[in-house]
């Protein structure tokens, strides 16, 4: 694996919350770093700005995970502009919540296409790297409402140790990371306070995690201290589950 000044990594789901600060911490390590968004330009290109003007290398780059053209695309401007990719952070997700029951067709395929095809649609490297998918602690929680959020979630989780092996012999480490409740627009926005409030005090640690959280926890698996992790689920959650 080539040094972490030379290495390039793809970051969905970049322009907010989570994806953004990974996608910070990544190019302060020093990765030349591709920041992916659906939607919102103006925050993906605010990011890049913040990364150059602190001497990093960073690139906005429009792309819906669950459009597998849109996403070949991605990885030709990627290519393009720095080389091969070497790190792949299959953040990009959105969550929707209601029973199974009440839940419509386009609640089950919306959340299916971008959190459980997206990943599926981005998993292409060079031999020599690191994958990086986003899961989350309501597989193990099982809470009413988030039924097939955390199906998707599961997949990931699936489709993670699965790949870990399929990439024998290409020196690929693939790895998830599932965070708990985090303080970011996805957990937060459309929560009655107490709900929040009930959620924040579940983990022993008592508070929200934050974006930071997480990007240490993937900072990890991506530079040469987690060389040695494949295949693995690692969660980040404070202890709530
Ligand atoms: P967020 O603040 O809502 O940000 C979501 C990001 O995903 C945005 O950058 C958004 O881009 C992008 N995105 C959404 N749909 C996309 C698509 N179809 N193609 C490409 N990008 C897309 O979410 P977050 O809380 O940071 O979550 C990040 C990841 O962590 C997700 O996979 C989520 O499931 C997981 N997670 C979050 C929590 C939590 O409590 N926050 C807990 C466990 C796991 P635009 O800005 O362009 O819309």
């Amino acid at each position: 694996m080539a040094n972490i000044e030379n290495r390039i990594a793809i970051v969905t789901g970049a322009s907010r919350g989570i994806g953004a600060a990974i996608a910070g911490r990544l190019a302060r390590e020093g990765y030349a770093v591709v920041v992916n968004y659906a939607s919102n330009a103006k925050a993906a290109e605010e990011l890049v700005d913040r990364i150059e003007s602190a001497g990093g290398k960073a690139l906005a780059a429009q792309a819906d995970v669950s459009d597998a053209a849109a996403v070949g695309r991605l990885f030709d401007t990627t290519e393009a502009a720095f080389g091969g990719v070497d790190v792949l952070v299959n953040n990009a997700g959105v969550m929707t919540l209601a029973t199974i029951a009440d839940g419509d067709e386009a609640f089950v395929d919306g959340q299916i296409a971008i959190n459980l095809k997206g990943s599926i649609n981005c998993a292409r490297l060079r031999t020599g790297g690191r994958i990086i998918n986003l899961s989350s602690s309501v597989v193990g929680l099982y809470q009413p409402a988030y039924g097939v959020y955390a199906a998707t979630k599961a997949g990931i989780e699936a489709m993670t140790h699965v790949l870990s092996k399929e990439l024998r012999g290409r020196n690929i480490t693939v790895n998830a990371v599932a965070p708990g409740p985090t303080a970011t627009a996805l957990f937060l926005d459309g929560k009655p306070q107490a709900v929040i409030d009930n959620l924040t005090r579940l983990a022993p640690l008592e508070r929200l995690g934050q974006p930071e959280d997480l990007d240490n926890t993937v900072a990890f698996l991506a530079g040469p201290d987690g060389a040695w992790i494949n295949g693995q689920v690692l969660r980040a959650n404070g202890g709530i589950i």
